[in-house]
């Protein structure tokens, strides 16, 4: 007898051919897919099931992946919804973030993820930049731990941009970040299993050349990714080119040839 068998469903297969099966069924045994196909030939191959849905009118896909989130925003939804972004971020966001503590950051991040898991999302990317106090990204892995969900989450960082709107109280130095990172890298990082650390800087207008770089050696010493916003509205290009002097592009294009000690 298999665990579980759903019956009469449109199944999204996503497979080379991109199949879409109306009237199919999917079995499922000690958590993984058994078997899938036309209802008649899954049904004499697994005629017992300790458990039967019937989905007819109902559609099975795989699971959706978010790939860009601040998990901990859940907890500030529809303020400031009415302001361009720089100013949204300038005046609501980022004096908001000062105040986040683990508890916030934990249950925003709970609540982010369980409204990802409602509408399908297995994945979700997690972009935690501001960090008025340690382990608020903790906090984040915590909570896609506690609900089982598959995580990427971006160790977020920002150790500049005052004159753009970032306020000091959720700035780093770049030796803390360095360490902090580490030290998530090491304690999670799992990339066969279901929690990967990211390096996430916010923006090119609040990172340093010298962190961008130590970004960049830390990214390759852990084999692992960077996530990064660029080119949002034509206040990143010009604050941008005010604190690094070289458009965006061009300036992640040069961070390859940057001196790494810098
Ligand atoms: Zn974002």
């Amino acid at each position: 007898m298999i665990d579980l068998l759903i019956t009469g469903a449109t199944i999204v297969t996503v497979n080379p051919q991109r199949e879409i099966l109306e009237e199919a069924a999917l079995a499922v045994d000690k958590g993984r897919i058994v078997a899938l196909g036309a209802k008649q030939d899954v049904e004499t191959r697994y005629p017992m099931a300790a458990r039967r849905i019937e989905a007819r009118g109902r559609i099975i896909f795989p699971g959706l992946i978010n790939t860009h989130n601040h998990l901990f925003q859940t907890l500030l939804k529809g303020l400031g919804d009415d302001r361009v972004l720089s100013s949204w971020f300038a005046q609501m966001t980022a004096p908001s973030a000062v105040h986040l503590t683990e508890d916030d950051v934990h249950t925003a991040a709970l609540l982010g993820c369980l409204e990802g898991i409602h509408s399908g999302t297995t994945t979700m990317f997690d972009y935690m930049y501001p960090h008025p106090r340690p382990f608020l990204t903790d906090a984040v892995v915590r909570a896609m731990q506690d609900l089982g969900i598959r995580g990427v989450v971006g160790r977020g960082m920002m150790d500049t941009g005052e004159e753009f709107g970032v306020p000091r109280g959720i700035q780093q130095d770049v030796k803390t970040i360095v360490a902090d990172a580490q030290r998530l890298l090491e304690t999670y990082h799992r990339p066969g299993g279901r929690m990967r650390i990211w390096l996430a800087p916010a923006a090119l207008w609040s990172n340093s050349r010298g962190l961008l770089s130590a970004v960049r050696e830390l990214a390759s010493s852990y084999h692992t990714g960077i996530s990064i916003h660029v080119s949002e509205t034509p206040f990143d290009r010009a604050s941008t080119e005010k604190l690094h002097g070289l458009g965006e592009m061009d300036l992640l294009e040069g961070l390859s040839s940057w001196d790494l000690t810098s």
